[in-house]
């Protein structure tokens, strides 16, 4: 048993490590910024939003020309409401977030906002409109205002401190010896991941986007961080148009469309009911789901016995 726990153990931290280098969304966009494959177009014109109604239309895509990720896809988000997408590991649910950021161009189909075409309107005011909450926040070594600023250049501290209260990471903050002038990131104080999701969700209130993209962490914080999360960013999305990159059926429930990504094709959509009375692949991957939480549930108890 133990020669058995000490292999999966080290390969469930590969795992992570590789999880976190390779998922974060921000840091992706951010590095990889200079070297992005797409461009302006000439008379590309700043996006105007109005409720920020996202539609993508019949959207294939491929990273390599050999083999096809996305087939079809084709769903809208009405302005100020939530989707969630769930699906396999692999499904696509990722690189849909990064066409909508124009991370890419789309091989066919299109994606609009609001009836623009993202390859009509400049890049800036794109990103302008979307916030990220990605699985793991990248931190700079610089003060914790700084991280939180970072979503908004030349806010003032009245408006740092009302974003980390909304995050409900002021008073954490506000106990430490140097309050929002201490150093975190690699080099300074290390948070934990729920901490540092807060510090994505005050930047994210203090950018006020119109759109928001919610790639929830693989990582499970433990269940009373989770939910306190979650109930704040139901209220970030509240009359926002969201995305939520689910890896947890659990936080789905109450999306207003959910749909479901198998190989790169949207196979099922609805909500939670409806998929559920649908007894398709959704209601498969809840029953698995609910299994596995009874038996996380009950193995505990088992290993004590
Ligand atoms: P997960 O739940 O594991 O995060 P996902 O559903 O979000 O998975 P994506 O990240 O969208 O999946 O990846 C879909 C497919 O595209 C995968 O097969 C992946 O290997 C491939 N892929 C992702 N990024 C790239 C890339 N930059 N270049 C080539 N292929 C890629």
């Amino acid at each position: 048993m133990i020669q058995l726990y000490i292999p999966l153990n080290f390969l469930g931290v590969i795992y992570r490590e590789i999880k976190q280098s390779l998922a974060d969304m921000e840091r992706l966009f951010g590095l990889l910024e200079q070297n992005r494959e797409v461009a302006d177009s000439r008379d590309a014109r700043a996006l105007q939003t109005q409720g920020a109604r996202v539609t993508f239309s019949n959207v294939e895509f491929s990273y390599e020309p050999k083999r096809q990720i996305l087939f079809d896809v084709d769903f809208t988000i009405p302005a100020g409401t939530t989707t969630a997408v769930v699906g396999h590991s692999g499904s696509g649910k990722s690189t849909l977030s990064r066409l909508l950021f124009r991370f890419y161009d789309v091989n066919s189909g299109s994606i609009t906002i609001d009836g623009q075409d993202l390859r009509e309107v400049t890049q800036e005011s794109l990103r302008h409109a979307i916030g990220i909450v990605p699985q793991d926040t990248v931190l700079f070594n610089d003060s914790i205002e700084y991280n939180i600023a970072y979503g908004k250049p030349g806010a003032t501290k009245d408006e740092i401190i009302a974003a980390a209260r909304a995050a409900s990471i002021h008073d954490f903050i506000d106990s430490l010896p140097d309050g929002y002038a201490t150093t975190v990131g690699e080099r300074g104080l290390k948070l934990s991941g729920g901490e540092k999701q807060r510090v994505a969700i005050a930047r994210t209130l203090l950018k006020n986007p119109a759109i928001l993209i919610f790639d929830e962490a693989t990582s499970a914080l433990d269940s009373k961080a989770e939910q306190a999360i979650q109930a704040e960013l139901k209220e970030i999305a509240k009359s926002r148009t969201t995305l939520v990159i689910a890896h947890r059926l659990s936080t789905v429930a109450d999306a207003q469309q959910i749909l479901v990504l198998d190989h790169g094709r949207i196979v099922e959509r609805g909500t939670h009911q409806q998929l559920l009375a649908a007894n398709g692949l959704y209601a498969q991957m809840w029953e698995r789901q609910q299994a596995r939480q009874d038996e996380e549930l009950k193995s505990p108890v088992e290993e004590l016995s």
